[in-house]
Protein backbone atom coordinates (compact mmCIF):
# COMPACT_ATOMS: atom_id res chain seq x y z
CA UNK A 1 0.00 0.00 0.00
CA UNK A 2 1.42 3.36 -0.89
CA UNK A 3 2.39 6.01 1.20
CA UNK A 4 -0.06 9.29 1.18
CA UNK A 5 1.46 12.38 0.31
CA UNK A 6 -0.78 14.73 2.35
CA UNK A 7 -1.31 18.66 0.84
CA UNK A 8 -3.90 18.82 4.05
CA UNK A 9 -0.57 18.02 6.26
CA UNK A 10 1.97 19.43 4.81
CA UNK A 11 -0.28 22.89 4.20
CA UNK A 12 -1.20 23.08 7.58
CA UNK A 13 2.40 23.39 8.58
CA UNK A 14 3.45 25.65 5.94
CA UNK A 15 0.08 28.19 6.93
CA UNK A 16 1.63 28.00 10.29
CA UNK A 17 5.06 29.13 9.24
CA UNK A 18 3.20 32.09 7.31
CA UNK A 19 1.17 32.82 9.61
CA UNK A 20 4.49 33.75 11.19
CA UNK A 21 6.28 35.55 8.91
CA UNK A 22 2.99 37.68 7.74
CA UNK A 23 2.58 38.58 11.67
CA UNK A 24 6.22 39.91 11.17
CA UNK A 25 5.73 41.76 8.50
CA UNK A 26 2.83 43.15 9.61
CA UNK A 27 4.68 44.54 12.69
CA UNK A 28 7.67 45.85 10.39
CA UNK A 29 5.43 47.17 7.38
CA UNK A 30 2.39 48.42 9.46
CA UNK A 31 0.10 46.59 7.22
CA UNK A 32 -0.62 43.25 6.23
CA UNK A 33 -0.19 41.54 2.96
CA UNK A 34 -3.51 42.20 0.61
CA UNK A 35 -4.98 40.10 -2.07
CA UNK A 36 -7.81 41.02 -4.27
CA UNK A 37 -9.55 38.05 -5.60
CA UNK A 38 -12.47 38.88 -8.46
CA UNK A 39 -15.06 36.80 -9.27
CA UNK A 40 -17.24 37.06 -12.43
CA UNK A 41 -20.89 35.09 -12.57
CA UNK A 42 -21.73 32.15 -10.22
CA UNK A 43 -19.74 29.41 -11.18
CA UNK A 44 -20.64 27.51 -8.69
CA UNK A 45 -17.19 25.48 -8.55
CA UNK A 46 -15.71 29.09 -8.85
CA UNK A 47 -17.62 30.17 -6.09
CA UNK A 48 -16.39 27.40 -4.24
CA UNK A 49 -12.79 28.03 -4.57
CA UNK A 50 -12.83 32.18 -3.89
CA UNK A 51 -14.43 30.95 -0.95
CA UNK A 52 -11.36 28.63 0.29
CA UNK A 53 -9.37 31.64 -0.83
CA UNK A 54 -10.97 33.82 1.17
CA UNK A 55 -11.09 31.68 4.51
CA UNK A 56 -7.08 30.94 3.99
CA UNK A 57 -6.12 34.14 3.69
CA UNK A 58 -7.76 35.27 7.08
CA UNK A 59 -6.17 32.05 8.85
CA UNK A 60 -2.99 33.48 8.02
CA UNK A 61 -3.40 37.04 8.58
CA UNK A 62 -3.86 37.84 4.95
CA UNK A 63 -6.31 40.98 3.78
CA UNK A 64 -8.51 39.83 1.49
CA UNK A 65 -10.68 41.75 -0.88
CA UNK A 66 -13.47 39.81 -2.81
CA UNK A 67 -14.61 41.46 -5.33
CA UNK A 68 -17.91 40.28 -7.56
CA UNK A 69 -19.23 41.23 -10.60
CA UNK A 70 -22.11 40.03 -12.33
CA UNK A 71 -22.10 37.58 -15.81
CA UNK A 72 -23.12 40.58 -18.24
CA UNK A 73 -19.73 43.06 -16.82
CA UNK A 74 -18.27 44.51 -19.84
CA UNK A 75 -14.51 43.48 -20.65
CA UNK A 76 -13.97 47.57 -20.24
CA UNK A 77 -15.48 47.61 -17.04
CA UNK A 78 -13.21 44.86 -15.64
CA UNK A 79 -10.32 45.91 -16.68
CA UNK A 80 -10.88 49.15 -15.43
CA UNK A 81 -11.33 47.22 -11.99
CA UNK A 82 -7.53 45.99 -12.77
CA UNK A 83 -6.49 49.16 -13.34
CA UNK A 84 -7.75 50.12 -10.03
CA UNK A 85 -6.39 47.81 -8.16
CA UNK A 86 -2.42 47.57 -9.39
CA UNK A 87 -2.90 51.55 -8.49
CA UNK A 88 -3.79 50.48 -4.94
CA UNK A 89 -0.91 49.79 -2.49
CA UNK A 90 -3.03 48.18 0.08
CA UNK A 91 -3.52 45.40 -2.82
CA UNK A 92 -0.20 43.32 -3.60
CA UNK A 93 -1.87 40.37 -5.33
CA UNK A 94 -4.19 40.26 -7.94
CA UNK A 95 -6.25 37.27 -8.92
CA UNK A 96 -8.76 36.73 -11.36
CA UNK A 97 -11.19 33.28 -10.70
CA UNK A 98 -11.06 31.67 -14.70
CA UNK A 99 -12.87 30.67 -16.24
CA UNK A 100 -14.17 34.50 -17.28
CA UNK A 101 -17.96 34.45 -19.32
CA UNK A 102 -17.59 33.93 -22.85
CA UNK A 103 -16.72 37.78 -24.86
CA UNK A 104 -14.25 38.62 -21.96
CA UNK A 105 -10.76 37.93 -23.47
CA UNK A 106 -8.93 35.97 -20.56
CA UNK A 107 -5.54 36.95 -22.08
CA UNK A 108 -6.38 40.68 -21.65
CA UNK A 109 -7.27 40.54 -18.60
CA UNK A 110 -4.46 38.65 -17.36
CA UNK A 111 -2.08 41.10 -19.27
CA UNK A 112 -3.23 43.11 -17.58
CA UNK A 113 -2.36 42.80 -14.37
CA UNK A 114 0.31 44.32 -13.22
CA UNK A 115 3.17 41.49 -13.31
CA UNK A 116 4.17 42.46 -10.06
CA UNK A 117 0.86 41.77 -8.63
CA UNK A 118 0.31 38.74 -10.59
CA UNK A 119 0.53 35.82 -8.02
CA UNK A 120 -0.79 33.36 -9.93
CA UNK A 121 2.56 33.74 -12.49
CA UNK A 122 -0.26 34.15 -15.38
CA UNK A 123 1.00 36.93 -17.17
CA UNK A 124 3.34 36.25 -20.22
CA UNK A 125 6.09 38.01 -18.53
CA UNK A 126 6.26 36.06 -15.32
CA UNK A 127 5.89 33.01 -17.57
CA UNK A 128 8.58 34.25 -19.74
CA UNK A 129 10.77 34.40 -16.81
CA UNK A 130 9.95 31.04 -15.59
CA UNK A 131 11.04 29.32 -18.92
CA UNK A 132 14.73 30.82 -18.60
CA UNK A 133 14.54 29.97 -14.86
CA UNK A 134 14.41 34.22 -13.84
CA UNK A 135 11.29 34.49 -11.56
CA UNK A 136 9.52 35.96 -8.78
CA UNK A 137 6.48 33.76 -9.31
CA UNK A 138 5.34 30.35 -9.71
CA UNK A 139 2.04 29.16 -10.49
CA UNK A 140 0.64 27.80 -7.55
CA UNK A 141 -0.19 24.26 -8.67
CA UNK A 142 2.99 23.06 -9.97
CA UNK A 143 4.96 25.16 -7.29
CA UNK A 144 2.88 23.13 -4.31
CA UNK A 145 3.04 20.17 -6.20
CA UNK A 146 7.17 20.40 -5.85
CA UNK A 147 6.95 21.65 -2.51
CA UNK A 148 5.12 18.52 -2.12
CA UNK A 149 7.94 16.21 -3.20
CA UNK A 150 10.31 18.16 -1.45
CA UNK A 151 8.24 17.22 1.89
CA UNK A 152 8.44 14.15 1.92
CA UNK A 153 11.87 13.59 0.17
CA UNK A 154 10.82 12.39 -3.25
CA UNK A 155 14.15 12.55 -5.52
CA UNK A 156 13.50 14.25 -9.07
CA UNK A 157 16.85 14.69 -10.33
CA UNK A 158 17.46 12.40 -12.97
CA UNK A 159 14.41 10.66 -12.62
CA UNK A 160 11.76 9.86 -15.28
CA UNK A 161 8.98 12.06 -15.07
CA UNK A 162 5.79 12.31 -16.61
CA UNK A 163 3.32 14.78 -16.77
CA UNK A 164 0.16 14.45 -18.67
CA UNK A 165 -2.05 17.48 -19.43
CA UNK A 166 -0.51 20.38 -21.45
CA UNK A 167 -2.65 23.63 -19.74
CA UNK A 168 -0.63 26.62 -19.34
CA UNK A 169 -1.67 26.47 -16.01
CA UNK A 170 -0.67 22.91 -14.51
CA UNK A 171 1.18 20.89 -17.11
CA UNK A 172 3.01 23.00 -19.34
CA UNK A 173 5.11 24.90 -15.90
CA UNK A 174 4.76 21.45 -13.61
CA UNK A 175 7.17 20.10 -16.71
CA UNK A 176 9.10 23.07 -16.82
CA UNK A 177 9.62 22.85 -12.86
CA UNK A 178 10.51 18.89 -12.97
CA UNK A 179 13.10 19.91 -15.94
CA UNK A 180 14.63 22.64 -13.69
CA UNK A 181 14.89 20.25 -10.72
CA UNK A 182 16.77 17.91 -13.24
CA UNK A 183 13.90 15.34 -13.97
CA UNK A 184 13.87 13.66 -17.34
CA UNK A 185 10.64 14.50 -18.62
CA UNK A 186 7.68 13.60 -20.93
CA UNK A 187 4.87 16.14 -21.52
CA UNK A 188 1.72 14.29 -22.71
CA UNK A 189 -1.51 15.17 -24.04
CA UNK A 190 -4.65 13.80 -25.60
CA UNK A 191 -2.36 13.23 -28.93
CA UNK A 192 0.57 11.00 -27.19
CA UNK A 193 0.71 7.97 -28.71
CA UNK A 194 1.66 4.88 -26.31
CA UNK A 195 0.60 6.69 -22.86
CA UNK A 196 0.37 3.72 -21.11
CA UNK A 197 4.02 2.40 -22.57
CA UNK A 198 5.33 6.25 -21.57
CA UNK A 199 3.55 5.76 -17.88
CA UNK A 200 4.95 2.61 -16.97
CA UNK A 201 8.92 4.44 -17.62
CA UNK A 202 7.90 6.39 -15.19
CA UNK A 203 9.04 6.92 -11.81
CA UNK A 204 7.04 10.15 -11.24
CA UNK A 205 3.72 10.60 -12.54
CA UNK A 206 1.59 13.81 -12.32
CA UNK A 207 -1.71 13.65 -13.74
CA UNK A 208 -4.05 16.59 -14.74
CA UNK A 209 -6.36 16.27 -17.43
CA UNK A 210 -9.96 16.43 -15.53
CA UNK A 211 -11.02 13.01 -16.34
CA UNK A 212 -12.27 10.73 -13.45
CA UNK A 213 -10.32 8.00 -12.51
CA UNK A 214 -8.12 8.47 -15.99
CA UNK A 215 -5.06 6.59 -14.60
CA UNK A 216 -5.33 2.53 -14.12
CA UNK A 217 -2.98 0.34 -12.26
CA UNK A 218 -1.87 -1.45 -15.17
CA UNK A 219 -0.75 2.03 -16.19
CA UNK A 220 1.57 2.48 -13.10
CA UNK A 221 5.55 1.14 -13.03
CA UNK A 222 5.18 -0.36 -9.34
CA UNK A 223 7.36 1.99 -6.81
CA UNK A 224 6.28 4.88 -8.85
CA UNK A 225 5.23 8.58 -7.45
CA UNK A 226 1.91 9.25 -8.44
CA UNK A 227 0.13 12.77 -8.19
CA UNK A 228 -3.19 13.50 -8.87
CA UNK A 229 -4.46 17.51 -9.54
CA UNK A 230 -7.68 16.55 -11.03
CA UNK A 231 -11.03 17.58 -9.42
CA UNK A 232 -14.02 15.63 -11.08
CA UNK A 233 -17.62 15.61 -9.81
CA UNK A 234 -19.19 11.90 -9.98
CA UNK A 235 -22.58 11.36 -11.38
CA UNK A 236 -23.77 10.42 -7.04
CA UNK A 237 -21.65 14.17 -5.92
CA UNK A 238 -18.34 11.79 -4.68
CA UNK A 239 -15.16 14.19 -5.56
CA UNK A 240 -12.62 11.94 -7.28
CA UNK A 241 -9.05 12.66 -9.22
CA UNK A 242 -7.93 11.51 -12.11
CA UNK A 243 -6.16 8.35 -10.54
CA UNK A 244 -8.23 5.64 -9.51
CA UNK A 245 -6.89 6.05 -6.17
CA UNK A 246 -7.79 2.38 -4.55
CA UNK A 247 -6.29 0.39 -7.15
CA UNK A 248 -3.16 2.67 -7.82
CA UNK A 249 -2.19 2.79 -4.88
CA UNK A 250 -1.82 -0.69 -4.52
CA UNK A 251 1.10 -0.19 -6.95
CA UNK A 252 2.56 3.02 -6.40
CA UNK A 253 5.09 3.73 -3.48
CA UNK A 254 3.47 7.51 -2.82
CA UNK A 255 0.23 8.83 -4.06
CA UNK A 256 -2.00 11.85 -3.20
CA UNK A 257 -5.32 11.75 -2.03
CA UNK A 258 -8.44 13.76 -4.04
CA UNK A 259 -9.28 15.91 -1.84
CA UNK A 260 -6.57 16.47 0.78
CA UNK A 261 -3.20 16.01 -2.03
CA UNK A 262 -2.68 18.83 -4.55
CA UNK A 263 -5.79 21.25 -3.67
CA UNK A 264 -4.75 22.75 -0.39
CA UNK A 265 -1.40 23.19 -1.58
CA UNK A 266 -2.52 25.14 -4.57
CA UNK A 267 -3.91 27.71 -2.06
CA UNK A 268 -0.99 27.63 0.57
CA UNK A 269 1.27 28.61 -2.37
CA UNK A 270 -0.83 31.79 -3.73
CA UNK A 271 -0.59 33.07 0.03
CA UNK A 272 3.03 32.56 -0.25
CA UNK A 273 3.04 34.44 -3.07
CA UNK A 274 1.34 37.16 -1.96
CA UNK A 275 3.79 37.78 0.90
CA UNK A 276 6.24 37.34 -1.61
CA UNK A 277 4.62 40.04 -3.68
CA UNK A 278 3.53 42.77 -0.66
CA UNK A 279 7.75 41.94 0.32
CA UNK A 280 9.35 43.26 -3.07
CA UNK A 281 6.28 46.12 -3.26
CA UNK A 282 7.68 47.12 0.30
CA UNK A 283 11.36 47.09 -0.97
CA UNK A 284 10.85 48.74 -3.93
CA UNK A 285 8.97 51.64 -2.22
CA UNK A 286 11.07 52.43 0.43
P1 LIG B 1 -7.31 21.54 -19.05
O1 LIG B 1 -7.08 22.93 -19.51
O2 LIG B 1 -8.68 21.10 -18.69
O3 LIG B 1 -6.68 20.57 -20.15
C1 LIG B 1 -6.74 19.20 -20.05
C2 LIG B 1 -5.46 18.60 -20.60
O4 LIG B 1 -5.58 17.20 -20.51
C3 LIG B 1 -5.20 18.92 -22.07
O5 LIG B 1 -3.83 19.21 -22.26
C4 LIG B 1 -5.60 17.64 -22.79
O6 LIG B 1 -4.85 17.38 -23.96
C5 LIG B 1 -5.26 16.61 -21.75
N1 LIG B 1 -6.06 15.39 -21.92
C6 LIG B 1 -7.41 15.30 -21.95
N2 LIG B 1 -7.77 14.02 -22.12
C7 LIG B 1 -6.64 13.29 -22.20
C8 LIG B 1 -6.35 11.93 -22.37
N3 LIG B 1 -7.34 11.02 -22.50
N4 LIG B 1 -5.08 11.53 -22.41
C9 LIG B 1 -4.07 12.42 -22.27
N5 LIG B 1 -4.27 13.74 -22.09
C10 LIG B 1 -5.54 14.17 -22.07
O7 LIG B 1 -6.34 21.20 -17.80
P2 LIG B 1 -6.18 21.89 -16.37
O8 LIG B 1 -6.82 23.25 -16.33
O9 LIG B 1 -4.75 21.72 -16.03
O10 LIG B 1 -7.08 20.95 -15.44
C11 LIG B 1 -6.89 19.58 -15.32
C12 LIG B 1 -7.57 19.05 -14.06
O11 LIG B 1 -6.89 19.58 -12.92
C13 LIG B 1 -9.03 19.49 -13.89
O12 LIG B 1 -9.72 18.42 -13.24
C14 LIG B 1 -8.95 20.69 -12.96
O13 LIG B 1 -10.13 20.86 -12.22
C15 LIG B 1 -7.80 20.25 -12.07
N6 LIG B 1 -7.08 21.34 -11.40
C16 LIG B 1 -6.82 21.18 -10.07
C17 LIG B 1 -6.10 22.12 -9.39
C18 LIG B 1 -5.79 21.88 -7.95
O14 LIG B 1 -5.39 22.80 -7.26
N7 LIG B 1 -5.96 20.67 -7.45
C19 LIG B 1 -5.61 23.26 -10.05
C20 LIG B 1 -5.86 23.39 -11.43
C21 LIG B 1 -6.59 22.41 -12.09
P3 LIG B 1 -4.93 18.35 -25.28
O15 LIG B 1 -4.08 19.54 -24.93
O16 LIG B 1 -4.33 17.51 -26.35
O17 LIG B 1 -6.36 18.69 -25.48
Amino acid sequence: MAEIISGKIVSEKLRLELRDEIAEFKNTNGRAPGLAVIMVGNNPASMVYVRNKHKACLDVGIESYQIEFPEDITEDQLLSKIDELNADERVNGILVQLPLPSGISEERVIERISPEKDVDAFHPSNVGRIMIGNYSFLPCTPAGIISLLDHYKVEISGKRCAVVGRSNIVGKPMALLLTERNGTVTLCHSRTKNLDMILRESDIIVVAIGKAEFLRADMVKPGAVVIDVGINRTSDGKLVGDVAFGEVSQVASMITPVPGGVGPMTITTLLRNTLLAAKMQFLKRK
